[in-house]
């Protein structure tokens, strides 16, 4: 069987996303009920449903905030994997302050023409669809004045160039907007509402972060949809196609990289010791972590931490760690995610900005004061 028929299998038969609405490719379970179905599927070894954002941020924000007519539009194309989607949120001057965007939206007509440019938005290159923050009223307050977009990657006004990181590996990409066209009904949320929209796919990203156990899904990025299913699986078993962003938020907590470090526990170096078991005390609340009742923020950090303890740990547990491609135990897994883990107190929002969340939101601190600007920051 394809991987394009498995996943439409897995779709349409409410076992891929579980915890989506009944009629709507789910079956209306539970995040741990959900996580339990990964889990059994994990289990059997059986091929993931895709893991690209947009099914884990874009299908979520857009059953939450879009209308009828764009979710038939968009939705099952998701669901079945037949399209990589990325997020243009992030500019050259706009990350944790986001709402200081400057890709700016003019309307023409039934047209919205965009220009601007975007950065960090990792996987661009391979990526069909996007959904795209951008200014449609410049004289309006920072927040007001944003709009959410779905613009499509393919015309001729988006560039994409690709930006190496040091895995070696070039997910990520600066993306040019040179009078490129969105239609008017690609709006989710109405006119003016991307930044409503833009928080909720920010919680549901900090809440994917936020569990134990990525539970097996599988990465889209760029899997030949033609292929057997099974020659795909064994290909990213063996590392195949994994780049290390979408390895580092679960193959450095996975049980490999613990069976790197259990020996440390069991050595006589007291602090190895007790560090081993801090990662694990980590990985222990972010696997009961399942029915997300954390705060996304509070699960993110612990989740970012954890990837950090692992690595160094995994690092000092002795030169198979070290090892690359087919010299290292598992292909080089554990190096790649490695090398990508302090990338995951950056990605969705930095360490810093979910402490901002955390004392304000949750604890309800006094407000930061940002100089220069009378709101606030990416996170509101
Ligand atoms: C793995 C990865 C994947 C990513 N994927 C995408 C993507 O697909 N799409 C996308 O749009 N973006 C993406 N990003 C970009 C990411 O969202 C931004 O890097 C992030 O929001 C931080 O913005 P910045 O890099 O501009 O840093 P800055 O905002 O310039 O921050 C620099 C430093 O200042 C600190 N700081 C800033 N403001 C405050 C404050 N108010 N209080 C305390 N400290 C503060 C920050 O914590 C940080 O340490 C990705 C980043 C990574 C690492």
């Amino acid at each position: 069987m394809s991987v394009a028929a498995w996943w439409r299998l897995l779709a349409e038969s409410g076992w891929g996303y579980p915890h989506w609405p009944l009629g709507r490719f789910g079956k209306s379970l539970s995040h741990l009920e959900h996580t339990e179905v990964e889990r059994a599927r994990t289990t059997v070894g059986a091929f993931g449903v895709p893991n690209d954002v947009s099914v884990t941020l874009v299908a979520p924000t857009l059953m939450e905030h879009g209308n009828e007519v764009l979710i038939n539009r968009y939705l099952e194309s998701i669901a079945t994997g037949q399209e990589m989607w990325c997020q243009l949120f992030s500019e050259p001057d706009a990350g944790s302050d986001l709402a200081g965007l400057r890709t700016l939206a003019k309307r023409d007509g039934d047209r919205w023409i965009i220009n601007g440019s975007k950065v960090w938005t990792t996987g661009a290159h391979a990526s069909r669809r996007a959904v795209l923050m951008a200014r449609t009223d410049p004289n309006a307050d920072r927040h007001a004045g944003i709009s959410f977009f779905i613009i499509d990657m393919k015309q001729p006004g988006v560039s994409v160039s690709p930006l190496k990181d040091m895995t070696g590996d070039e997910e990520f990409n600066q993306v040019s907007l040179t009078n490129a066209e969105v239609d008017h009904q690609d709006i989710i949320g109405g006119l003016g509402e991307g930044w409503r929209v833009a928080m909720t796919m920010l919680q549901h990203e900090r809440d994917a972060d936020a569990v134990g156990h990525d539970g097996g899904g599988d990465v889209i990025n760029q899997v030949d949809l033609n292929a057997p299913v099974g020659q795909v699986q064994r290909d990213q078993e063996k590392g195949g196609a994994t780049s290390g962003f979408f390895y580092a938020t679960g193959s450095v907590k996975d049980d490999v990289t613990f069976s790197l470090i259990n020996q440390l526990a069991s050595g006589e170096d007291p602090v190895l010791r007790e560090s081993v078991i801090k990662a694990k005390i980590h990985r222990r609340v972010l696997d009961l972590n399942a029915r997300r009742e954390l705060h996304p923020s509070v699960g993110k950090l612990l989740n970012a931490a954890l990837c950090r303890e692992l690595r160094d740990l995994g690092f000092v547990s002795g030169p198979a760690s070290q090892l690359a491609d087919d010299d290292a135990i598992d292909e080089g897994h554990f190096l790649k995610s490695a090398l990508f883990a302090a990338g995951m107190s950056i990605a969705g929002g930095t360490d810093e900005i979910q402490r901002n969340i955390i004392g304000e939101r949750a604890l309800g601190l006094p407000r930061e004061s940002i100089p220069g600007s009378t709101t606030d920051h990416r996170e509101t």
